[in-house]
């Protein structure tokens, strides 16, 4: 079995329910004492997220779904991606935020910054948003905990432990992600869930493919991938676009 592949996908999520720990951000309350509940940070690719709510859906789990509104590689709001996201919101999923700093010009504005994205989320979506996870957060708005009124914050110290000092050998939520396509906190096998009483997972849907491939035969596929959806752009837009042009332009 190939390493991140929907096989290996299948797999971890059937632990997960077998488990029996399994739920939503929003039923995690002060007094759960066992939980795990699984977010997806949505970077790179719309198409590869939707895959994986089918999947999830066929493998029934309900999982949320953290999309950029000020990301490079991704149009939220271009008609095929709004389609997607709607999709994925009828296959039962949650729908929130993932939120980009970049633009964030001071801490003190930071509550009304993800409240207007999230705003214009549900304008142009036309479905609820009631989450949000940070996209790479520095300790310095970890450490702010923020509570918004009406919107969960998948970093609240219901779901997620700061230390502001690095020491992590005593947490009572244990986080596991797969960055980088690593798992730098761990394996989320059967072993792991069962000594764990709280687990937040964070899982990249562009890390993920049918397949299943290293990290750098990802990274030469997604860019595959892109360009397929540009060329197809290009496509219906130009009806002079001559699908025979090759670059041969500068490496
Ligand atoms: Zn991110």
């Amino acid at each position: 079995m190939n390493s991140f592949s929907y096989l290996e996908y299948a797999e971890l999520v059937q632990n997960i329910i077998a488990s029996r720990q399994y739920m939503d951000f929003s039923e995690v309350k002060r007094d759960t004492r066992d939980f795990i509940i699984l977010r997806h940070d949505v970077e790179f690719s719309i198409e590869r997220a939707h895959k994986m709510a089918i999947l999830e859906s066929m493998l029934g789990i309900r999982s949320s779904y953290l999309f950029q509104v000020r990301n490079d590689a991704y149009n939220l709001f271009s008609t095929r991606n709004i389609q997607a996201v709607q999709s994925i919101h009828q296959l039962g999923h949650y729908i929130g935020l993932h939120v980009h700093l970049g633009m964030l010009e001071s801490k003190d504005q930071l509550q009304n910054f993800i409240i207007q994205d999230v705003e214009m989320m549900e304008k142009m979506l036309r479905i609820p948003i009631d989450r949000f996870s940070y996209h790479r957060p520095s300790k310095a708005i970890l450490s702010l905990r923020l509570k918004i009124r009406g919107l969960i914050n998948t970093y609240d110290d219901l779901y997620f432990e700061f230390r502001e000092n690095d020491v992590f050998d005593d947490l009572t939520i244990k986080y596991i992600a797969d960055s980088r396509h690593q798992w730098k906190y761990g394996y989320p096998d059967r072993t792991m869930i069962k000594s764990q009483p709280k687990i937040q997972l964070l899982i990249h849907p562009d890390e993920w493919s049918i397949p299943g491939y290293d990290s750098k035969k990802n990274f030469q596929m997604l860019r595959h991938e892109k360009k397929i959806e540009f060329i197809n752009t290009l496509k219906t837009e130009c009806d002079h676009f001559d699908q025979s042009t090759q670059f041969n332009g500068g490496r």
